[in-house]
């Protein structure tokens, strides 16, 4: 076996279904991503924004970097059918054990047997999504580059609730669920709020309708199972976690990343697009919580939800609110035609 031929197969030991090897020219889509940069579509991830150089020439990520191990670890899980309107959704790939720490130990392993068969020098340097990439300073056999698999087909840009695909190829991040579940701080844009529905951390939808997904398999890999409690969660129960119980309850899970604070704006948002009634005594004691963050989602929401019990919480709260966002958003709901119905 070649080198080549090694690492493909102590890769797909290590769990990766997916391998491919490239030389490590300049980036090709260089122009391409910096236009969409440009374009403002990152967002408040300015990460994204930093060591635009570095992205485009793997060269100076690692002197001397010459190929790139490319791999893939499938993270797909069945999703059981929700059976309650009070319950939310949790991308299926944050179901589990927060993969960052997980693919990069993975990636490591890998490097490190790379050492063991071409010599201790290797240099490389490792970089993780569900996507990894393996640098390194050694040539390798590589593969053709990958083929336009779209098409004519459009299906993921016609599923986006939030149309957050302006044109073929290119999403703007700041109408994304999954960005404004998890990497958004602050407040939701509001008309973006019901196109989220009942999704609480990323979404799957653009997933589920592609294709080229239909024929997944379930994720090998035990640590990415969903964690009891983290399919269809129950809203009412998120919206109640005190900061303690949220870091007990996703300690090691990719929610905590949205913070305590980010995940019952979520929740408030679901709750208001849950279209019931029942969601509102949840929604009224999150009216008095300390984020402000919180309040002003639930405002929204018991705005949307309507009735009488919202009306007279949301008319409480103005009495005592301080904070002027949430004073507009109490506002807002309660000019809402449903708190007249
Ligand atoms: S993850 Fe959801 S919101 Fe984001 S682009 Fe896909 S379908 Fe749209
Ligand atoms: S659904 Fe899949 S195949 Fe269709 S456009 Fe989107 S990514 Fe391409």
């Amino acid at each position: 076996m070649t080198l080549t031929e090694k690492v493909r197969v102590r890769a797909g030991e290590l769990g990766f279904g997916l391998v491919g090897f490239a030389p490590a020219d300049p980036l090709e889509g260089a122009a391409f991503y910096a236009r969409w940069v440009a374009l403002g579509y990152a967002g408040q991830m300015g990460y994204l924004e930093r060591n635009n150089e570095k992205r485009a020439d793997p060269g100076q990520l690692l002197p001397g970097a010459r190929s790139v191990v490319c791999v893939g670890m499938q993270y797909y899980q069945e999703s059981a059918p929700k059976n309650d309107t009070l319950s939310g959704r949790i991308a299926c790939y944050a179901r589990g054990e927060d993969y960052h720490g997980l693919v990069k130990a993975r990636l490591l392993e890998l490097l490190e047997f790379i050492r063991g068969v071409a010599g201790p020098g290797v240099a490389g340097r490792a970089y993780v999504f569900f996507l990894g990439e393996l640098l390194l300073d050694l040539e390798l056999e590589y593969g053709q580059p990958a083929i336009d698999h779209c098409g004519t087909c459009t299906r993921c840009l016609d599923a986006c609730p939030t149309q957050a695909f302006p044109e073929p190829y290119v999403l703007d991040a700041r109408r994304c669920i999954s960005y404004l579940t998890i990497e958004l701080k602050d407040s939701i844009p509001r008309p973006l709020r019901a196109g989220m529905g009942d999704w609480i951390f990323g979404c799957d939808l653009c997933q589920e309708v592609c294709p080229w997904n239909r024929r997944a398999a379930p994720a090998q890999e035990p640590a990415f199972r969903a964690r009891p409690g983290l399919e269809n969660p129950s809203l009412p129960e998120v919206l109640a976690l005190d900061q303690e119980e949220f870091a007990a309850r996703f300690r090691h899970s990719p929610l905590k990343r949205a913070k305590r604070r980010g995940l019952l704006r979520n929740a408030a948002v679901a709750l208001g697009n849950a279209g019931d009634r029942r969601a509102v005594p949840a929604l009224v004691r999150a009216l008095a919580d300390e984020e402000a963050l919180v309040r002003a989602h639930a405002a929204w929401a018991l705005g949307r939800l309507g009735g009488e019990e919202a009306g007279t919480a949301l008319r409480a709260a103005l009495e005592t609110e301080q904070d002027a966002q949430v004073r507009r958003e109490i506002e807002e709901a309660l000019a809402e035609e449903t708190m007249h119905e």
